[in-house]
């Protein structure tokens, strides 16, 4: 991601400019500018019962739906995005961009009897040095449009993973497997959850997320991420 560290540094300095393209900002504009908000580059997933996302869960974690609103490329502006979110003390932007994503699922009628959304948690350690867990973020600005209550102390991380970002699957499976621990099984018993994350590459840590809920508990799946590397 080094390429956009440079542009996200000066957005850290100059907040009044776009995130993704750097130009200043118009007064009724916010993050990102117009132009760029509206060339997102959406999913545009027909289905949330049957798509890519869905499928890559399949024969791994029962899934009733499964969303992601962005494609994510290198060198993107959708990169730019997610690694403001993760890097840069950038809470506010993520819980921004949890709003969009949630007005847009809002758009193509995206409802059930959710219970709560829960976001993917950092561990404790990883949280107090970036000051804030991105998942929780976005479930946030979710939270603000979809109306559906955000479950923060219901599972913990246990272990410490180093980014995985140049991991193959497998290791990557090896890395996250069983490091996840339900502490308040009471809230999730018979829930219908919305595991939410930032970005979905081979899934591997919501595969043990949910592995962990399914091994204890009778709990319903579904998965929200703000963006994916699959189906491009
Ligand atoms: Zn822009």
């Amino acid at each position: 991601m080094s390429v956009s560290i440079f542009d996200s540094f000066l957005s850290l300095f100059f907040p009044n400019r776009c995130i993704a393209c750097n130009r200043p900002l118009k007064q009724h504009e916010k993050y990102l500018c117009d132009s760029c908000l509206y060339d997102l580059p959406k999913t545009h997933f027909v289905s949330p019962t049957d798509n890519i996302i869905v499928k890559s869960f399949m024969g791994r974690v029962p899934v009733r739906f499964a969303y992601s609103f962005l494609h994510y490329t290198k060198h993107s502006a959708v990169q730019k995005i997610l690694f403001n979110i993760k890097y840069f003390g950038a809470a506010d932007f993520a819980v921004f961009m949890g709003e969009i994503f949630g007005q847009h699922l809002k758009n193509i009628s995206f409802s059930d009897n959710f219970d709560y959304l829960l976001p993917v948690p950092l561990h404790p350690k990883k949280k107090k040095i970036r000051g804030y867990n991105q998942a929780e973020e976005i479930a946030r600005g979710l939270s603000n449009i979809l109306k559906i209550p955000v479950l923060t102390n219901a599972v913990t991380r246990t272990v410490f993973t180093q980014t995985q970002t140049h991991l193959s699957a497998d290791e990557r499976w090896q890395n996250v497997k069983g490091i996840f621990k339900i502490i308040r099984p009471n809230h999730l018993k018979n829930k219908h959850i919305i595991i939410i994350d930032d970005v979905l590459t081979t899934g591997a840590t919501i595969e043990s997320l949910s592995q962990t809920l399914l091994s204890r508990l009778k709990v319903t799946i579904s998965i929200l991420t703000l963006a994916t590397a699959k189906g491009i």
